[in-house]
């Protein structure tokens, strides 16, 4: 058994404010929301980061990404429009070693994605 925290999220043992579930992905409110709207979508299974990806999941990633469009649009922001961020190690700030996608909208973000 997983004890990542976002395996916990995954198995309900720790609340979240879930805004999608299907069979193979989740898409929960950031608790600490960088924007109007911080949404992670993240894989059921456990992929610690991007460096962890392998080539049998690349059908599941771009799932997520046709996914994340259509968070977008339940959220209504496919036109406003949205940022879509996966921080990787230490260098990016990963926190939490489960791979995630921030969903980040409802504002007009930042112009620099570094800084
Ligand atoms: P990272 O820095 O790893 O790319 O992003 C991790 C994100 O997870 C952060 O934005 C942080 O606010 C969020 N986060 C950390 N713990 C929890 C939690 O228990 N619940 C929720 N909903 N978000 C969390
Ligand atoms: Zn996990």
């Amino acid at each position: 058994m997983e004890e990542c925290l976002f395996c916990k999220i995954i198995r309900k043992e720790i609340p979240a404010d879930i805004v999608y579930e299907d069979e193979n992905i989740i898409a929960f409110k950031d608790i600490q929301p960088a924007a109007p709207i911080h949404i992670l979508v993240i894989p059921k299974k456990h992929i610690s980061s991007i460096n962890e990806i392998e080539s049998k999941d690349e059908a599941l990633i771009g799932y997520i990404y046709t996914k994340i469009k259509e968070i977008a649009k339940m959220q209504g922001v496919n036109e406003t429009g949205y940022r879509v961020i996966v921080n990787c190690g230490k260098d990016a700030g990963q926190e939490v070693m489960h791979l995630h996608f921030h969903l980040l909208a409802g504002k007009k973000l930042g112009e620099k994605i570094v800084d």
